[in-house]
């Protein structure tokens, strides 16, 4: 089963641990949530996941994804994306982004961020 990340957030549904708090039991699906089902971060609808592909290519960058450890936000920066919000273009490495940047869901600062292994 894949997992979904909400486009909006950041948020990653991993189908082997459901979202309990909705009532989704854990080994559900994705395409199985009903389709009122929101994201529990942000809110988003089904429609503004997209699939994470589990093969992404290994070795063509080092730019590293990093998590912002506030509360249960857990929106994570992905160099390859950037973030649309904060005006960051895609490639930016969390590094490079400016000492003011913010997380896009929560506000939070670059420091509260824990780089994902
Ligand atoms: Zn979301
Ligand atoms: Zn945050």
């Amino acid at each position: 089963m894949k997992k979904y990340v909400c486009s909006l957030c950041g948020w990653v549904y991993d189908p082997a641990v459901g979202d309990p708090d909705s009532g989704i039991a854990p080994g559900t699906a994705f395409e199985d949530i009903p389709e009122d089902w929101a994201c529990p971060v942000c809110g988003a609808s089904k429609a503004d996941f997209e699939a994470v592909e589990e093969d992404a290519p290994k070795g063509e960058s080092d730019m590293a994804m990093w998590q912002c450890q506030v509360g249960n936000c857990g929106y994570i920066y992905r160099p390859e994306k950037g973030d649309r919000k904060g005006k960051i273009p895609a490639g930016t490495a969390f590094e490079d982004l400016p000492d003011d940047w913010h997380c896009p869901v929560c506000g939070a600062s670059k420091k509260m961020f824990k780089k994902l292994a």
